[in-house]
């Protein structure tokens, strides 16, 4: 049968072990925080601190945590999250620069003048959007492979003068796999060669079907070094956004992933986080991965300060204890000591899965010089 020790379950709920050795007790279970209860006793503690159960496969012990149950009624219509793949020099890069420009609300603030790896516009008619630019195919996987999904929808960049390449295909696979909606940017229609037939064509063989060709996916024309099209492009993403109909509630403690990381040398620790679910604050305590800290600023990708991030907005975090790994999520906790004995549990499975690779590593040794 599935088990899971009382600590790690207090660990992914983001809750302090005492707290669930009570609660456990309550339900006239004794354990101690080292000790493993089945999946239908952690489901039930789960439920009673007021989170969602997705039990994810049936050989694991995965009780995986959705958060906090959120009402209906405050679930409110959330921005949608695109990330913009292809192969390279197809205009990924230029895309998101020309997309930039666009924003309406960059003016106002004074301009464009940061660039934190992920921003939002706000279109001409107030819509807004929020874009990821993931270092390459790369972060993409390591996040979905941790289980955190980042994007709502892919848009796949294909230069019209080149077609479909080895990086489109893995973007194709990459965006099926994660069950990803995709719309089709046709970029550099200003060069003489550019042949959209032949990319759709292409993209047949791939079972990626555009509109024109009777199939469901958006296809848009555009030049994001000329600037064209870009309006019928933030257009699809706001008809398939309506589609998925994406929604958050922004009263909650806030929950989502880090998109990057870096130590800054006079800064410190710097995650940029993409926020899913709640509103957070700065003063906020945070669990990422293993590491935790106080929220002592927020800056935003013009590199303003910023009091809060709700959801689908991303924003620079510092006041971590140390870097975060890209692709982990975050959770925002009640006080200091659950923050600490989250990240602390964490650290500890950490250095116990590094001491179980060190190991097996030796037995291959010893058995090579046998
Ligand atoms: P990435 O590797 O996909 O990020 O591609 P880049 O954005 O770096 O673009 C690769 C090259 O294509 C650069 O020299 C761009 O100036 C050029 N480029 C990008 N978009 C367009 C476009 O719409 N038209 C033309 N003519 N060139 C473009
Ligand atoms: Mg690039």
């Amino acid at each position: 049968p599935e088990m899971i020790t009382v600590q790690e379950l207090a660990s992914r709920m983001a809750a302090r072990a005492g707290d669930v050795v009570k609660a456990l007790m309550k339900m006239g279970v004794m354990a101690t925080i080292t000790q493993s209860i089945d999946a239908d006793t952690a489901e039930l503690i789960v439920q009673e601190f007021g989170h969602r159960v997705k039990r994810v496969s049936e050989s694991d012990v995965e009780i995986g945590l959705e958060g906090e149950v959120d009402d209906e009624e405050d679930l409110m219509v959330r921005p949608p999250v695109v990330t913009i793949m292809g192969h390279v020099d197809h205009g990924k890069t230029s895309l998101l620069d020309a997309l930039r420009h666009t924003d309406v609300a960059a003016g106002e603030a004074g301009g464009i003048t940061q660039h934190i790896g992920a921003y939002q516009i706000t279109t001409a008619r107030g819509q807004k959007i929020t874009f990821i630019d993931t270092p390459g195919h790369a972060a993409f996987t390591a996040m979905r492979s941790r289980g955190a999904s980042v994007t709502d929808i892919v848009v796949l960049v294909v230069a019209a003068d080149d077609g479909v390449m080895p990086q489109t295909i893995e973007a194709i696979s990459h965006a099926k796999a994660a069950n990803v909606p995709m719309i089709v940017a046709i970029n550099k229609m200003d060069k003489p060669g550019a042949n959209p037939d032949r990319v759709r064509n292409e993209l047949l063989q791939h079972e990626i079907v555009v509109e024109s060709l009777g199939g469901d996916t958006q296809e848009i024309h555009v030049s994001a070094l000329k600037r064209t099209g870009l309006e019928a492009l933030e257009d699809a993403i706001l008809v398939q956004a309506e589609v998925l109909d994406l929604k958050a509630n922004p009263t909650r403690d806030a929950e989502g992933v880090v998109i990057e990381s870096r130590l800054d040398r006079g800064r410190g620790p710097v995650a940029t986080v993409l926020v899913q679910k709640g509103t957070l604050w700065t003063g906020d305590i945070l669990v990422a991965g293993a590491e935790y800290g106080r929220v002592r600023a927020l800056i935003d990708w013009n590199g303003q300060n910023v009091k809060t991030a709700g959801p689908s907005v991303p924003v620079e975090v510092l006041g971590l204890s140390a870097v975060p790994a890209a692709g982990e999520t975050f959770t925002v906790v009640d006080d200091e000591p659950r923050a600490r004995e989250v990240a602390e549990f964490r650290q500890r499975k950490l250095r116990d899965k590094a001491a179980a690779g060190a190991m097996a590593g030796r037995g291959t040794l010893d058995q090579m010089l046998a």
